[in-house]
């Protein structure tokens, strides 16, 4: 008796460079935000730890890490792409 031949295909399609690009983009994005927090003067805690510099909060990271973070589609979609949903 011959051995099967039948191929599997996956639900989704394979996620693009592009699309993957996405999402790590929102994980350095996430950890921008985590990083870039208002101290008890209104300052940015990272801005001030790692650069020295006393900025008010939100401070330019901080903003475009929350613009990035309300561009990456939400988790539904992700999921629909096969792409990781973290
Ligand atoms: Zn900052």
């Amino acid at each position: 008796m011959p051995v099967s031949t039948l191929a599997v295909r996956p639900d989704t399609p394979p996620p693009t460079p592009a699309a993957e690009s996405v999402v790590s983009l929102a994980a350095s994005a996430a950890a921008i935000l985590a990083l870039h927090t208002v101290d008890e003067q209104g300052m940015c805690t990272q801005c001030r730890t790692a650069y020295a510099h006393l900025t008010p909060h939100p401070c330019s990271q901080h903003a475009w890490a929350q613009r990035v973070n309300q561009s990456v589609p939400a988790p539904e979609t992700l999921q629909l792409l096969g792409l990781p949903c973290s």
